[in-house]
């Protein structure tokens, strides 16, 4: 039997305000980890130009997300800056329950939800450095109108005190650090005793008994 081989995947759920660089610290970290799988959301805010519907989100229109909600399909779902967002609950259980490792990229008021059913989540919460600074790489990065920039300041206003309450927490001031840093949160959580239960049960039992 081999003995790195995880029962069951760890879910990790990291959540930021709009614009303080998750998508891309994210993007950096995802190569360096094959065991983790990125769940792509479903979401009604129309595509930024670039964005690949089925990678970056999946795209839908508000009926569709509708029927979404009522057969079942989300694992949790939020809407925010006055749009629907949402995560598949079939892919992520499948996945967990393959032993593969999630990452999920939601809001705060998702990860709630996500935490009820799945008490053990590690949850990191990205911080700029200030909010000055979010400002300008929301308004630098020019995907937002005026309207939607302000609609997504103060949401950042309401949702960043509740980085109090997550388990880990990044600023991201230098972009290469902090892609360490979350490398750094993925890798201790991967290499904790809990996550290592199995091996370890395997390893200890026969040492114990050496008959097994
Ligand atoms: P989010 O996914 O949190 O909405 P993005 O990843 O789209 O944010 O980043 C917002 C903008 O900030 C992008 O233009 C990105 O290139 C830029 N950015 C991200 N991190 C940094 C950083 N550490 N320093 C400077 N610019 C950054
Ligand atoms: P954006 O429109 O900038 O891509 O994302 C806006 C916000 O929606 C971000 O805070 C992002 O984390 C959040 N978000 C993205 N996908 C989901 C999701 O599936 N569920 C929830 N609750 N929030 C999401």
């Amino acid at each position: 039997m081999p003995h790195s081989r995880q029962p069951v995947g760890q879910l990790f759920i990291v959540s930021a305000p709009s614009g303080v660089g998750k998508s891309t610290i994210i993007g950096k970290v995802l190569p360096s980890f094959p065991r983790l799988r990125f769940s792509v959301s479903s979401t009604t805010r129309a595509p930024r130009p670039g964005e690949i519907d089925g990678k970056d989100y999946h795209f839908l229109s508000v009926e569709e997300f509708r029927e979404g909600i009522d057969s079942g399909r989300f694992l949790e779902w939020a809407r925010v800056h006055s749009h629907f967002y949402g995560t598949d609950r079939h892919i992520v259980d499948k996945w967990l329950k393959a032993g593969s490792d999630v990452l999920l990229d939601i809001d705060v008021q998702g990860t709630r939800m996500v935490r009820c059913a799945h008490p053990s989540a590690h949850t990191i919460f990205i911080l700029p450095p200030s909010m000055e600074v979010l400002e300008e790489r929301l308004r630098s990065r020019g995907t937002e109108s005026r309207d939607q920039l302000a609609v997504r300041i103060a949401a950042a206003g309401r949702e960043i005190p509740e980085a109090a309450w997550y388990d880990y927490v990044i600023i991201n001031e230098d972009l290469q650090e902090a892609v360490e840093d979350l490398g750094a949160v993925l890798r201790a959580c991967t290499c904790s005793r809990t996550a290592r239960a199995g091996a370890l049960k395997i390893f200890l039992s026969s040492l114990l008994d050496p008959a097994l």
